[in-house]
């Protein structure tokens, strides 16, 4: 067992340059060789966490199995390696000022002025090695949202510079930056990289690996010229070079050596590459499909795939585990109703409709069920799609035409959807909703229980409605069924229609736990009914 060993990813010159899947297939290429390895990702902004996010600003909100809202990285980091993360898997900046204006208020700091550094800084070193110290890790390996230079993230590389020197070799920085391609002159620029790990080393840090995003090879001659200019190994330069899907990337990353490099660095043995061949099993078979299956996502932020990133990846392998390659069609839920749902859901093997609050766009929702339903089209209704599935039914089925979820309508005669009980005296919005894992049990027979091959599993959640079971008797004679319960409350967590070709609505979110070597058994499911002819 080695110590615990440190990585920090830093990223220069632009945002969205990918620093979460350089750190998730990092972490793969270590895991590989046995080492036991987990991803945190810090983040400089001053909300808790990203659950009262809108998910136009930064995207998905990912639900750990502990019921942490954290970043869509760390969906990622769950897809790459496989193991869960936790709420120690994402800290915010407002985390950080919380813990430590409490600890302030109790008087943990009785008389001293409470600053920036060390308060804040030592916080956020303390957040980093918890994971290495409390569960044990072989590898903590660090993303630092944002870029360097960034007001917000000084705090964080400042930890970071601090945390260097006092790991020594048990720690290494890897700088992920741009080298942009310039058409009218055919060159590719160094310059922004030189600049950006110059504001790294004001900042104290050396970098030990440089790692290029680039449109387009980088000569030897380049990769030398920046290790010059950087005080970095030249073969610690290494290109990060577009690929067709981020799951190359490890592939990629280990054809560069960055596993090599960074084992080097913190004084590690080099053993034998390994051969990564379920992973390569996995894009074999992405690259292989010939047949193709058409998924519709029906939702409101579907200008933003991201919005739905865990739904597109878990859709992906699925597909991909099905021999088909995956379309994903994205239908914004405000342009579809009633008269154009034929037009609009036209061609799709399956329609998955998406979880969402409030009310925008529910009515649009409403059209796509009736649609699937009426025409036998194989559906997947994910939380708020779940609730959707069950106001449809009892408007057009069972004939209450205001019926409504409390969510929508708060004076529905009908509300078939209705607040959880424990919801009732929820005042704050952070963090309250039913959270992470909970257990179903599933009813033998059911189409869910058929995709899982068992009767008892445990999913994600996050949701503050569920299906109101005074109407479950009605709903179960109109033939719309309970096909899973939490045994502890009876909640309904699944709803399926049992003579439809495959229609099932899941209350809690199973592509959350859906990862490339192990496709989640619902999204199995509703790909091999979708392509079933
Ligand atoms: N708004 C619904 C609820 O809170 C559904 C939530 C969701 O889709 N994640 O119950």
């Amino acid at each position: 067992m080695p110590e615990t060993r440190y990585v920090f990813v830093t990223g220069g010159v632009a945002s969205s340059l990918g620093k979460g899947i350089i750190s998730a297939s990092l972490a793969k290429l270590l895991q590989a060789r046995g080492y036991k390895v987990t991803i945190q990702k810090l983040d400089p902004y001053l909300n808790v966490d990203p659950g009262t996010l809108n998910p136009y600003e930064h995207g998905e909100c990912f639900v750990t199995e502990d019921g942490a809202e954290t970043d869509l990285d760390l969906g990622h980091y769950e897809r790459f390696l496989n193991v869960p993360t936790s709420q120690a898997n994402n800290v915010t900046t407002g985390r950080i000022y919380q813990n430590v204006i409490n600890k302030e208020r109790k008087g943990d700091y009785l008389g001293k002025t409470v600053q920036i550094i060390p308060h804040i800084t030592d916080e956020i070193k303390r957040n980093i090695k918890l994971l290495g110290s409390k569960h044990k890790y072989d590898f903590v390996i660090t993303e630092i949202g944002g870029t360097v230079g960034d007001i917000e993230s000084l705090p964080y590389v400042e930890a970071v510079r601090q945390l260097k020197w006092e790991l020594g070799n048990h720690a290494a920085v890897v700088h992920l930056t741009l080298v942009p391609y310039l058409n009218a002159s055919g060159e590719l620029k160094t310059k922004p990289t030189q600049h950006s790990v110059k504001q790294l080393l004001e900042n104290g840090i050396q970098p030990d690996v440089l790692v290029l995003r680039t449109e387009h090879e980088l000569s030897q001659d380049i990769r030398r010229k920046v290790a010059l200019f950087c005080n970095v190994d030249s073969k610690a330069v290494i290109q990060s070079i577009d690929v067709k899907t981020i799951y190359e990337v490890p592939v990629k990353m280990q054809e560069e050596g960055l596993d090599e490099i960074v084992l080097k660095k913190v004084d590690l043995p080099i053993d034998k590459k390994p051969a990564l061949k379920e992973w390569k099993g996995f894009l074999n078979k992405l690259y292989k499909a010939e047949k193709t299956v058409k998924i519709g996502l029906v939702g409101k932020y579907v200008e933003l795939a991201d919005a739905y990133k865990s739904i597109i990846e878990a859709l992906n392998h699925a597909g991909t585990y099905n021999d088909r390659k995956t379309k994903v069609e994205l239908i914004h839920s405000e342009e579809l109703n009633d008269q154009n749902a034929a037009e609009k859901l036209n061609g799709l093997d399956g329609v998955l409709v998406a979880p969402g609050f409030g009310h925008r766009g529910i009515e649009g929702k409403l059209s796509a069920i009736k649609y699937v339903r009426e025409n036998n089209i194989p559906f997947l209704g994910i939380c708020l799609g779940m609730q959707c599935a069950v106001i449809e039914y009892a408007r057009n089925v069972l004939n209450l035409k205001d019926a409504s979820s409390r969510e929508m309508n708060e004076r529905t005669p009908d509300a078939v959807i209705d607040l959880m009980e424990d919801q009732k005296n929820v005042t704050d919005m952070g963090g309250t909703m039913r959270l992470g894992a909970y257990d179903c049990n599933l009813k033998e027979g059911s189409n869910s229980f058929n995709a899982y091959g068992k009767a008892d599993v445990k999913e994600r959640h996050r949701h503050r409605y569920e299906f109101n079971n005074e109407y479950l008797e009605a709903y179960e004679k109109a033939g719309m069924k309970a096909a899973g319960c939490n045994p502890d409350t009876g909640l309904v967590e699944i709803m399926e229609i049992p003579k439809h070709k495959w229609f099932v609505g899941v209350q809690f979110h199973p592509e959350y736990s859906s990862t490339v070597l192990k496709p989640h058994p619902i999204f199995m499911a509703f790909i091999k009914a979708a392509i079933q002819e």
